[in-house]
């Protein structure tokens, strides 16, 4: 009787001991290499039998209709960390087909009370680590914790199989998910609408800053200056206000009030005071000259002409196009000048400069002029050398010795989500 106690006591020890068997990834039974049909390896019955059968058979189904290679393995000690060694078994076993790197892995270290998903880079999009994260803590763990491990891995399983089976079912997954504050794909979409708010707020900002500068640097300085200061970064945070949700339209509205203003705004006589008043574009012509009225002609510069009604003061102020192709001319001044032909005189060579000349009009006094330009000698043609062995490069991580084999080779850049119960 003793004896029978001590043997019971001594196999109790041993079984302890024993019982938790710790794997490096080699030892993990590649069970689908034996049997095609099998998608689990559940070395140590953490998962009953009937669990594993309805667990494979959801595994092959997906496999069937998707070829996706979904493999759960459930042990109860690993030898390194779960996360290392689950990109390593991943790798190992060239899980998933090796041009779509459809392969998942779900894999459960019991003692360890941690589980990891690891995702082939084709699956990435499909199941993003956020989705992934949020069906361990809201399927997997909560029945763990319970020693549910059949119905754990099987609430997962299933949440997966949904997605991959019709994935037009992930936007629904995911909206289940929803108010699980992890970092799903629509945190992402939140995060970079809230990145792109902020980057419309510094565009207002950047916009007041540039009315700000172009009023203190025209401080002072008459009506006409602040006018062209204003002038300047008008199309600047007009293009922000559109890119920028309207947000720089705080700095859009008074650069275009103020421009306004100091174009067209009450002013008093320089020599009387009293208001001067601006005369319409029929009747300015009366007050210019016949180039100034050319020059208005042909819109290379707009005149504003202001009088005064007591006194006859005017004021002229020109506004330059800065569009037009008119430029100023070298013998009577007037903006009446522009290009009327550009042509190679003599074509460069490889060894020699060429030759362009540019020649204008002025359409107010007739002049004509020339301007040569030298063109530089072209440049040889860069000499190219292939080395042998440079095209083609390596082919990568095939996916370890069963890449033939029974899985597709597969291969994995580490996606996928740890958690624990
Ligand atoms: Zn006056
Ligand atoms: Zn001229």
């Amino acid at each position: 009787m003793k004896r029978q106690l001590l043997l019971y006591i001594i196999s109790v020890i041993v079984s302890l001991g024993l019982g938790a068997t710790t794997y490096s990834v080699k030892e993990i039974p590649n069970v689908h290499l034996a049997d095609s049909t099998r998608f689990v390896s559940n070395p140590d019955g953490i998962l009953s039998a009937d669990g594993e059968a309805r667990i494979n058979a959801a595994l092959r189904r997906v496999h069937g209709q998707t070829s996706a290679e979904f493999v759960v393995v459930a042990v109860d000690e690993l030898d390194e960390d779960i996360d290392e060694f689950a990109t390593n078994l991943f790798r190992a076993w060239g899980l998933g087909k090796k041009d779509t790197n459809n392969g998942l892995l779900l894999l459960i270290s019991k003692n360890d009370r941690e589980m990891v998903f690891r995702t082939g880079g084709g699956m990435e999009g499909l199941l993003p680590d956020g989705l992934l994260g949020s069906i361990i803590r809201k399927e997997i763990a909560p029945r763990f914790r319970n020693g549910d491990f059949d119905g754990g891995v099987l609430a997962g399983v299933n949440s997966v199989n949904s997605i991959l089976l019709d994935p037009a079912a992930r936007q629904e997954i995911m909206s289940r998910y929803a108010n699980d504050a992890s970092d799903s794909d629509d945190d992402l979409g939140d995060n970079l609408f809230s990145f792109y708010i902020a980057c419309c707020a510094i565009m207002a900002l950047a916009s007041l800053l540039m009315l700000a500068v172009a009023l203190l640097n025209s401080r002072g300085k008459d009506r006409y200056a602040k006018y062209q200061a204003l002038n300047k970064i008008y199309p600047a945070i007009l293009f922000l206000s559109f890119i920028g949700l309207g947000m720089p339209l705080i700095a859009l509205i008074p650069t275009m009030v103020l421009r306004k203003r100091m174009r067209r705004g009450p002013h008093p006589c320089t020599r009387c005071g009293t208001p001067m008043q601006l005369i319409d574009e029929q009747h300015d012509n009366d007050f210019l000259s016949r180039a100034q009225d050319l020059e208005e002609q042909i819109g290379s510069i707009d005149y504003d002409v202001w009088v005064c009604p007591n006194d006859g003061e005017t004021e002229i102020i020109p506004y330059l196009q800065r569009s037009s192709a008119y430029k100023e001319c070298p013998v009577c001044h007037a903006r009446t000048y522009r290009v009327i032909s550009d042509r190679i005189l003599i074509k460069p060579t490889t060894s020699n400069e060429g030759l362009r000349q540019i020649t204008s009009r002025c359409v107010n006094c007739g002049h004509e002029g020339h301007e040569n330009h030298t063109i530089p000698r072209e440049a040889e043609a860069p000499k190219i050398i292939i080395l042998p062995g440079a095209i083609g490069g390596s082919n990568g991580d095939s996916g370890g010795p069963f890449g033939g084999g029974s899985f597709g080779g597969g291969f994995t850049a580490g996606g996928g989500a740890r958690g624990g119960w």
